[in-house]
């Protein structure tokens, strides 16, 4: 294996004086965008492990799976913006071990095939992966995850031949792909383990309005119970395929495809190799520094603090708004113009024609307000703690959403018992 000690740097190092950003994803391209926008002058390179250049994760789960969009029209930028950015995008190179830079010794990357990666300022931008069921039979063909375009690529080809889906987990991710399994005509089955869809994000309307939406539409929802085992042709070993599974309260269903969307876990691996601290992700700073302070790292594989966050906790975003706002904030500390992060959270999740828009954070709330009818697919919870504005969850209301942001941003309120008037504007107080 090739290690860090040995020499001679690979064509698209960065060098002395440039920036390797590790990842492929939103995060990284954003903080290479960044840097030049704040004037960086020296090398950018990118290093993903993926075979695609850098494109745009959400539409995997809605556009993408139900067959309205194709890899192409994902990609986060050009190759001809790349090349006036002066950004060097390296695929298909995943960066197996690393040295920090040091005063007059460059930074090296080494990478599963052999190359070396020489740069004077690294920046971690690996994400996250999905977490996987370790129930027995979770092997066999037919499971699959979702979270980069080779899973989408092969999901999409399964759900046009499949009759019968089950998907484990009733979050988001689980939810979208349910919502375009439907729309193409399958036979669709949700299983959470817990009591409520999305419970670790939203109040309980907002989880029992999904679960109504998701039944009327014709998908069998099951709660509070689990997979315990697969049924397939065979074993797993010799290429058996899933024929269903069964569940923790003996329920069985049948199923020739199961979507897995169980949550995802931060890649820290690189970080611990060099060192940093990490708990939950990558520990930075609210400017995006690691534990290392001449390392940043950015998106889904950071935890960060942020002044929306309960009790000074360290949070790990998973969404394409954070990716985007908290590279800027690497970018910036990289290029000597720190800027603390502070930029409203945001989120949005479609499934089928219903769009959730989020803004803020909920957690710690002591108080929901709802505007509007969930009857009517059209409303939205305003979320409180002590009278104050934490957040809002918007379906299919995007003007209350961008209300409250611009009001969450510009630090005003907007007391409960206006928000409650649904036939009133929000508006700040
Ligand atoms: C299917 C799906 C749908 C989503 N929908 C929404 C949505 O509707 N709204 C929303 O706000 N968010 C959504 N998200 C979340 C959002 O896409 C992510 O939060 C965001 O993409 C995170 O960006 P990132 O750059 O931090 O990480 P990632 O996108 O995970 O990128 C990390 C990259 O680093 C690469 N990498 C990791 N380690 C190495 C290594 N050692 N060497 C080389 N390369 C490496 C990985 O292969 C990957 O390409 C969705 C995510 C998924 C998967």
């Amino acid at each position: 294996m090739p290690s860090v000690q040995s020499s001679g740097a690979s064509a698209g190092s960065p060098g002395a004086d440039g920036v390797l950003i590790v990842g492929g994803g939103q995060a990284a391209v954003n903080l290479a965008s960044s840097l030049r926008e704040l004037g960086w002058q020296a090398a950018v390179t990118i290093v993903s492990e993926e075979a695609y250049a850098p494109y745009q994760r959400p539409p995997l789960s809605k556009a993408f799976l139900s067959g309205n969009a194709e890899a192409t029209t994902l990609e986060s930028r050009s190759a001809e913006r790349y090349e006036s950015d002066r950004i060097t995008v390296l695929t298909g190179h995943r960066v197996t071990d690393v040295r920090a830079a040091a005063p007059g010794r460059p930074g090296v990357a080494v990478t599963e095939a052999g190359g070396r990666l020489e740069f004077g300022h690294l920046a971690l931008a690996t994400g996250a992966r999905p977490r996987r069921l370790t129930a027995p039979g979770a092997g066999l063909a037919g499971i699959c995850y979702l979270r980069d375009l080779g899973h989408a690529l092969e999901l999409r080809e399964r759900l046009s031949a499949a009759q019968r889906v089950l998907v484990v987990g009733g979050g988001f991710i689980g939810l979208e792909a349910a919502a375009a399994a439907t729309a193409k005509g399958k036979a669709v089955t949700v299983v959470e383990a817990a009591d409520r869809l999305i419970g670790r994000v939203v109040a309980p309307v907002i989880s029992g309005f999904y679960a109504a939406a998701h039944r009327r539409r014709g998908v069998r929802v099951l709660l509070g119970t689990a997979v315990s085992r697969f049924e397939g042709t065979g074993p797993a070993d010799t290429g058996g395929t899933v024929t269903g599974a069964h569940l923790t309260d003996g329920g069985f269903v049948p199923a020739d495809l199961v979507i897995i969307g169980i949550g995802a876990e931060p890649r820290t691996e690189l970080a611990e190799r060099l060192g940093l601290a990490c708990a939950g992700g990558i520990v930075v700073d609210g400017f995006a520094r690691t534990s290392d302070p001449a390392i940043v790292a950015a998106g889904d594989c950071a935890v960060t603090p942020h002044p929306a966050a309960a009790d000074g906790a360290l949070v790990r975003f998973e969404s394409y708004g954070h990716a985007m706002d908290h590279a800027k904030v690497a970018a910036a500390t990289l290029a000597g113009v720190p800027a603390r992060y502070e930029a409203v959270p945001w989120f949005w999740s479609d499934q089928g024609p219903l769009k959730l828009q989020i803004a803020g954070l909920s957690g710690g709330f002591d108080q929901a307000v709802l505007r509007g009818d969930p009857g009517q697919e059209r409303f939205s919870v305003l979320y409180y703690r002590d009278g104050r504005l934490l957040a809002v969850h918007a379906v299919n209301s995007p003007r209350d959403y961008l209300t409250v942001r611009r009001v969450l941003a510009a630090g005003q309120q907007i007391p409960p018992e206006a928000a409650a008037d649904a036939g009133q504007p929000l508006q700040p107080a």
